[in-house]
């Protein structure tokens, strides 16, 4: 194989500084490079394989206007990029945040990558986003930007060449958005386009609540490896969107306990345990968590530090960093969220023999249930409910169990297991195909 690379893949990687907003903890590029160079020195990497996973294939920026509704214009800045499409279409989430940026989007863009390789799905790792705060836009702001911003992406999305999803600040709104405007822009319906969609155009049975219950089949596996009585398990959860509240859900209905839960404005805790399904009524009651009966406040630092078998992060990346890593007290730390753990806590979980289960692998169930999406939208030809989750568990315990099995061997934490493997496999794509021209 010809080697192209400069004497450090670095050289070439992007080292650009978040452009826009304001990212909320360690710049996630770097923990991604970071990651990506250990893999490679473990696997002793083509550095000419290596330069090329190093950088993001495609990146799209667009900036767009949209009519507020006073009448003014404002432009928005949004994102699409590909980090490699060497195994298939890029696939990958989209985030509505202010702090959205080019970094975190590169980032996030190369964990999907390595999500999608892990668990052996036809994709390869798309993020993308619009620096904005849904919280402050109006409904239909929301739907001119979500269209706007579609229409803007129509050059790089196709259900053959990219699909998108949600994360956070978007839904199954805003997918549904996104494609009845790529529809309307070519003229037929096109259900492939997104995943995450409503059931009523397309979306699949089980989607919504994915990436959760992936995170709590994870979580059981990882107890009954180690010998842990779930049922005697006590769950912190930070995080009450999408993954930790489903998460949470899934958990409790297992029988474990779960003591503590968040969202951006701080959590709750009470050690006896909290009714999750009582919570989740009173949330939407509400609008928060907070003040829920029988709960005491905590703030989001103090919830991580909160003595419990199994921590789920499933808010944003960088919180759990050197800083306070050495003050967790869980055995297991299940990542939800996509990069949660700095490279430098990695280190010190490692030491403290905390096991982590890894985003890649923990947080793999949405993509998945994605990939059923969209195969039943090709197919036209839906499966119940019962299937998805069958085969959703059948997916992702082939390969806890081969990483479990793979760390135990080689002795090293899961996270290193799954990267080398899902580096791995996209190595092997980009050498089978070769280097164009
Ligand atoms: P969401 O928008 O539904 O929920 C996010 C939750 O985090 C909310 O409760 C919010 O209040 C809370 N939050 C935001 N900022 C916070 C902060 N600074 N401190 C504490 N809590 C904060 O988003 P989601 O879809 O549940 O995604 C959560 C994480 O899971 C993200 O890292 C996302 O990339 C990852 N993820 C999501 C999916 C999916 O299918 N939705 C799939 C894989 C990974």
């Amino acid at each position: 194989m010809t080697s192209v690379a400069p004497a450090s893949p670095h050289q070439a990687a992007h080292q650009a500084e978040p452009q826009d907003g304001t990212a909320p903890g360690p710049n996630p590029w770097q923990m991604a490079l970071h990651q990506l160079d250990g893999a490679a020195r473990r696997l002793q990497l083509d550095p000419g394989i290596h330069v090329r996973l190093a950088n993001c294939q495609r990146e799209l920026t667009v900036n767009f206007p949209v009519k507020m509704d006073d009448g003014s214009i404002r432009v928005f800045t949004g994102y699409r990029f590909h980090h490699n499409i060497a195994r298939g279409p890029a696939k990958g989430g989209l985030r509505y945040a202010s702090y959205v940026n080019v970094d975190e989007v590169r980032a996030l863009a190369m964990w999907m990558t390595w999500k999608c390789a892990v668990v052996g799905l036809p994709y390869g790792g798309a993020k993308g986003g619009v620096v904005c705060d849904p919280k402050q836009l109006s409904l239909g702001e929301l739907e001119r930007l979500t269209r706007r911003f579609a229409s803007e992406l129509a050059i790089i999305i196709a259900p053959e060449k990219d699909i998108p999803a949600p994360d956070m600040g978007t839904d199954a709104r805003v997918m549904a958005w996104i494609m009845d405007t790529y529809s309307m822009d070519v003229g037929h319906s096109v259900p492939g386009v997104v995943t995450g969609k409503p059931v009523s155009i397309g979306g699949s049975e089980g989607r919504v609540e994915a990436t959760g219950r992936g995170v709590a089949l994870c979580t059981r596996w990882a107890t009954e490896r180690m010998g842990i009585d779930l049922h005697q398990c006590s769950i912190v959860v930070q995080g009450f969107g999408n993954v930790g509240s489903v998460a949470a859900r899934v958990l409790h209905e297992y029988g474990a306990k779960v003591v503590a839960v968040s969202d951006v404005a701080g959590g709750i805790y009470n050690p006896r345990g909290i009714d999750i399904p009582a919570l989740r009524l009173y949330q939407q009651e509400h609008n928060t968590i907070a003040g829920f009966p029988g709960t005491k406040p905590v703030t989001n630092a103090e919830l991580l530090e909160l003595p419990c078998d199994v921590l789920v992060p499933a808010a944003l990346e960088g919180q759990i960093r050197a800083d306070n890593a050495g003050r967790l007290r869980c055995k297991i730390l299940a990542e939800g969220a996509n990069g949660p753990t700095t490279p430098e806590a990695d280190a010190i979980l490692r030491e403290r023999d905390i096991t982590v289960i890894p985003d890649i692998l923990c947080n793999a169930g949405g993509v998945i249930v994605s990939y059923f999406e969209w195969v039943q939208d090709i197919q036209q030809f839906f499966w119940a409910e019962d299937e998805v989750n069958e085969r959703l568990r059948s997916i992702l315990s082939k390969a806890f169990d081969l990483l479990w099995e793979r760390s135990e061997i080689t002795e090293q934490p899961l996270r290193e297991a799954a990267l080398d493997l899902a580096v791995q496999r996209v190595a092997e794509a980009l050498a089978v195909r070769g280097l164009y021209p």
